[in-house]
């Protein structure tokens, strides 16, 4: 008699990105043990029905600590330069509470998205010093069992410019900051910032993921100087540049161009559709350009994308729920991607980012850990035409959230 595989929880006729006919996912000490149709076992079963399990989205770029901070200031800002100084403005009365309770909300309403895996920026200058990076750095403990967080340190303000900076950014990555991230642009001597990021980055050993090429005029760009210091210091595959909305304001030969020379160099993009549509083309009085860049084209072109929430309910975007496939259907609809690239805008908050932040154990594979979020649909391509509801998530094999169905009471 051969004895039964000891699972813990067995996923029952799940569809997976992989296997067009429904499949069992067997689930042992929080990791995937085996994948197969109508595995024989006697664990707790949930019953998927056919429905989509993917393995979680995976947010590369959000800003958890400047988050929901409507209330607080009172008119609208139509520029990155205002954003930017309204949150300078409000950020020297944080607090450690004040902005562990603000990020909290955005990661308790991320989680119930479907997202597992997550990179957050933060602030560090003089303003805020590293109060922000201790309640982000409390938000990532208290919040492990859902979700797998990891803290970006970046100097908002600029670097070269703004004395202190240096110092607390280097004190937050000997406490462990995961990444670090620049923003070159409002820097008085940009090319030196991004050298200095590179050199940390190195010290550290640890990957780049910078703002950049924050406009539309495509006459000048960092783009450039990021790729050479990325090929100079054998970066590959560990550089990502986000907003790029720059490269939207290209004609289609010069963005082969651009495409050719960021898969060459190994440089990722993150598109931010909520901030880019909301921030970009504010000038024009009619057929306004929304700088929304073509991640699904530059993927077709070798080019590592992802796209993300970047801002929730701030000056910088007033809207924002942290759902990756509602900002994943926005994104298909603004880009004009047709239904045959649906499942690359998918990949775009799933398996592309993953890559990007160099996650070696995501995915619905045996040995990974067991992380299934479940769709109330039955493809990818539907997961983005029909943006269904986010049924079940599991963390390492353990429920994390539910969302009931809605049900009709017809007379
Ligand atoms: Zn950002």
């Amino acid at each position: 008699m051969i004895a039964k595989p000891a699972f813990d929880l067995v996923f029952r006729n799940a569809v997976t990105r992989s296997s067009a006919v429904p499949v069992d996912i067997g689930v042992a000490d929080g990791r995937i043990a085996a994948i197969a149709p109508q595995l024989a076992c006697e664990a707790v079963e949930v019953d998927l029905g056919g429905r989509l399990a993917l393995p979680g989205f995976v947010d590369t770029h959000i800003h958890l600590d400047k988050a929901c901070l409507l209330g607080r200031c009172g008119h609208d800002h139509a520029s990155v330069a205002d954003a930017i100084r309204a949150v300078a403005a409000m950020k020297r009365d944080f607090t450690i509470e004040d902005v562990y309770a603000r990020g909290a909300k955005v990661i308790e309403r991320a989680i119930t998205a479907g997202t597992t895996r997550m990179r957050t920026h933060v602030e560090i200058d003089p303003r805020i010093a590293l109060r922000g990076f201790e309640a982000i750095k409390a938000l990532k403990r208290d919040y492990a069992w859902a979700l797998d967080l990891s803290l970006c340190v970046f100097p908002q303000e600029g670097l070269t410019n703004d004395p202190g900076t240096d110092e607390l950014l280097v004190a937050a990555l000997n406490d462990g900051a995961g990444a670090i991230g620049g923003c070159p642009y409002v820097d008085s001597d940009p090319n030196a910032q991004i050298a200095r990021i590179f050199d940390l980055a190195q010290q550290f050993d640890i990957d780049v993921d910078l703002h950049l090429d924050f406009d539309l005029d495509p006459s000048w760009w960092h783009m450039e100087e990021v790729c050479r210091q990325t090929e100079r210091r054998n970066y590959h595959g560990r550089v990502t540049i986000g907003h790029a909305t720059k490269l939207s304001a290209l004609p289609p030969e010069r963005l082969k161009a651009a495409a050719a020379r960021l898969a060459a160099a190994g440089v990722a993009v993150t598109v931010l559709p909520a901030t880019d549509l909301y921030l970009m083309g504010r000038e024009a009085t009619h057929n306004a350009p929304r700088g929304l860049t073509a991640a699904h084209r530059l993927v077709a072109d070798g080019v590592l994308c992802s796209v993300a929430t970047n801002n929730v309910q701030n000056p910088f975007t007033p809207f924002g729920d942290a759902s990756l496939l509602r900002m994943a259907n926005l994104y298909a609809n603004v880009a004009h991607a047709g239904l045959g690239e649906f499942d690359t805008c998918l990949d775009l908050v799933t398996e592309l980012p993953a890559r990007l932040m160099n996650l070696r154990d995501y995915g619905i594979a045996v040995g990974n850990p067991a992380d299934i979020v479940v769709l109330d649909t039955d493809s990818g391509t539907n997961a983005i035409a029909e943006l269904p509801d986010v049924l079940l998530g599991f963390k390492r094999g353990r429920k994390t959230f539910e969302r009931q169905r809605p049900k009709l009471f017809r007379p």
